[in-house]
């Protein structure tokens, strides 16, 4: 199985995600996004094709990385190839975090014609979903782009059918003056 990727495996990021991180860049996406910070990475003939078992034998080269983030592009747009990632990541006791255009209610009712949907669900630990949305863009937000994004405990919104946000991401950093700290507000 091939899996399509924007560039190489980029190890020891710190952005994108909670800890040390190697990104997986997929390539292809639907979405659109007005804004999108990688236009480059939209076409679905792009990128390089790799080989899974050569990711894979990569993966199982990294040091000190607490996870993998699969990122884009949108990885639920190579739903097989990434689920064949995260189950060997997990395999490893790499945790994983995934980026995509999609709302965990998109998603759901994408998992009811393409099970595999689901079984990657489970896989993933963080799951930062929705569109990017130009008009609510901030840079004072962890690990997302705009407000309207939101950062998910995957296992606790399966669970109870429901997207649980988890609390310690909820807040952008707001600055009121120069000298005055910065303080969060709820999003
Ligand atoms: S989902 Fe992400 S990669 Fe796709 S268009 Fe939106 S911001 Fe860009």
């Amino acid at each position: 199985m091939k899996i399509r990727l924007a560039r190489p495996l980029q190890s020891d990021s710190i952005v994108d995600g909670e800890g040390m991180r190697t990104v997986i860049w997929t390539q292809g996406c639907i979405h659109n996004c007005l804004g999108c910070h990688n236009p480059a990475t939209h076409s679905f003939h792009a990128g390089t094709l790799y080989d899974i078992e050569e990711v894979k034998e990569e993966i199982s080269k990294l040091k000190g990385q607490d996870g993998i983030t699969l990122s884009g592009g949108d990885p639920m747009c190579q739903v097989e190839a990434c689920l064949e990632i995260a189950k060997y990541c997990k395999s490893i006791g790499l945790n994983i975090w995934c980026y995509t255009g999609y709302t965990f209610e998109q998603l759901l009712d994408k998992a009811k014609k393409e099970p595999q949907v689901m079984e990657l669900l489970k896989m993933i630990d963080v799951l930062v979903d929705g569109k990017f949305i130009l008009e609510q863009k901030s840079l004072n937000l962890r690990f997302k782009g705009s407000r309207n994004q939101r950062i998910l405990d995957v296992e606790k919104s399966l669970k109870h059918n429901r997207p649980y946000l988890i609390p310690k991401y909820k807040y952008e950093k707001t600055y009121q003056t120069p000298k005055e700290q910065c303080k969060y507000i709820y999003v």
